[in-house]
């Protein structure tokens, strides 16, 4: 009777661990790779994705009226403003008169229509039309005292021009570009592996605050879009450090640095960034942003609350009018009960479903999809280990990563001679280096949506 029970009670634990081993290593959801233009993974079923809902999250915005601002100097292509031009602040976004940008650039304005040679940008409708393609306008085609104005992170894309931050002066460089986003043909994803890669911890506070780290990002946005390599932000959107007796909000904030965030993430957005939620403020009670956690079985862990801290949060980024397609919550402590909420909103949750399932891509009945990241981030600036994962990497395994954006900022040096936006990323970049890594071992980076393309 005893050796039976024993003898039972073996088959039963030899199982378990059996359970636990395929699923750690994922050996059903086969490999991830893009032909045609379309990623494949014997995880996801996109019928089983196309049934997903949302939660309709219709939030009244109201945005304060334009207002003309007078304390912030600017230089395009290193000419002064003159005088007689008055930026104007809305929607937490800088503005210019389109007729002055447009005379500058040899672009005709007229009847909201853009033309230069056989370019022609149609800005009537919400979406605007470059030729044939359609844009999304960060900010909006803002009539003031009957002059049509634009901002600056459209002006960056539509004219191929990186602006530039400095908040020691209060002053705003506008510079040209090396890349041509405007007129590049957005091409179906090239065949090869799949690969993720996530900034991690992007706020406007602690790194990013400074904006010549802001424009170090827009760096590093220019180099991935250069080798064609699309990459996903986890942004916090309210930082919080109680020590410092910092909350910023930006949605109520004006600064001058805050615009520049909401200006490096419309850049982002342009140069084939995604960008998702990491919590709202990802921290609780006394911890600061980015350290503490938020959503766990102690943190915001009633219905209404969890439902309090993602939906603050989709308001931030509906407020600012950044779009954002995912959610991570932070330090992936959200609890079962929690991430079942967070996929009431969120279709794509870039984290484990849970400590089971930590490495398998894993698609629910209701139709979300939980993305891991199998290929953890880099340690101690070290990213041997990456590498040797994407050359040989385990059957199934999917090369997922992420990284602290902060941590490349060292490495790069920007210069603005003869008005270019020049980066020099030095022989350290760990950014350099992934992106060698992805290209030499065929990784094609794609967005979380990207699985239902
Ligand atoms: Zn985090």
């Amino acid at each position: 009777m005893k050796k039976k029970l024993l003898y039972l009670l073996g088959i039963i634990l030899s199982l378990a661990c059996l359970y636990g081993v395929i699923f750690y290593f994922s050996f059903f959801q086969g490999d991830a790779y893009i032909k045609d233009g379309l990623v494949h993974v014997n995880a996801v079923k996109k019928d089983g994705l196309d049934q997903y809902k949302p939660i309709q999250t219709d939030y009244k915005i109201s945005l304060p009226e334009a207002r003309p601002l007078s304390d912030v100097s600017f230089t395009i292509l290193g000419t002064e403003l003159p005088n007689t031009i008055k930026p104007l602040l809305y929607g937490k976004r800088y503005y210019l008169p389109i007729n002055y940008i447009s005379n500058l650039f040899n672009f005709t304005y007229q009847n909201k229509i853009l033309k230069h040679k056989d370019i022609t940008i149609n800005l009537t409708n919400k979406t605007w039309l470059i030729n044939e393609k359609s844009y999304n306008p960060r900010g909006i085609l803002l009539n003031y005292n009957n002059i049509d104005y634009i901002s600056l992170s459209d002006i960056e894309y539509l004219f191929n021009k990186t602006i530039i931050f400095d908040d020691e002066h209060k002053s705003i460089a506008i510079l040209n570009s090396s890349l041509n986003k405007r007129d590049a043909k957005t091409l179906p994803l090239k065949d090869g592996k799949v690969a993720l890669l996530r900034f991690e911890d992007v706020t406007a506070g602690s790194s990013f605050e400074s904006t010549l780290s802001q424009a170090k990002f827009k760096a590093m946005a220019d180099s991935l879009y250069k080798n064609n390599l699309r990459f996903n932000v986890t942004w916090i959107p309210r930082y919080v450090n109680p020590e410092k007796k910092i909350d910023n909000d930006l949605t109520t904030s004006d600064s001058f640095n805050n615009i520049g965030f909401i200006n490096m993430l419309d850049y982002l957005i342009n140069s084939n960034g995604q960008i998702g939620l990491h919590g709202y403020t990802h921290q609780a009670g006394d911890t600061s942003s980015a350290v503490g956690s938020e959503l766990t079985k102690t943190d915001n862990s009633t219905d209404a609350e969890t439902r309090k801290v993602i939906e603050s949060a989709i308001y931030t980024a509906n407020y600012l009018n950044i779009p954002v397609y995912f959610f991570e919550s932070p330090h992936y402590h959200a609890t079962a009960n929690q991430k079942k909420i967070i996929g009431e909103y969120f279709q794509y949750q870039y984290e484990p479903y849970s400590i089971l399932e930590y490495t398998a891509l894993i698609q629910t009945s209701n139709g979300n999809l939980f993305i891991p990241t199998p290929l953890s981030y880099v340690k101690n600036r070290d990213v041997t280990p990456i590498l040797k994962k994407l050359k040989s990497s385990p059957p199934n395994f999917l090369a997922s990563m992420f990284y602290h954006p902060s941590l490349e900022l060292d490495y790069i040096t920007l210069s603005t001679n003869n008005n270019l936006f020049k980066p020099t990323f030095n022989e350290s970049s760990i950014l350099q280096k992934l992106i060698k890594g992805f290209k030499e071992n065929d990784y094609i980076t794609i967005h979380p949506t990207d699985f239902n393309n």
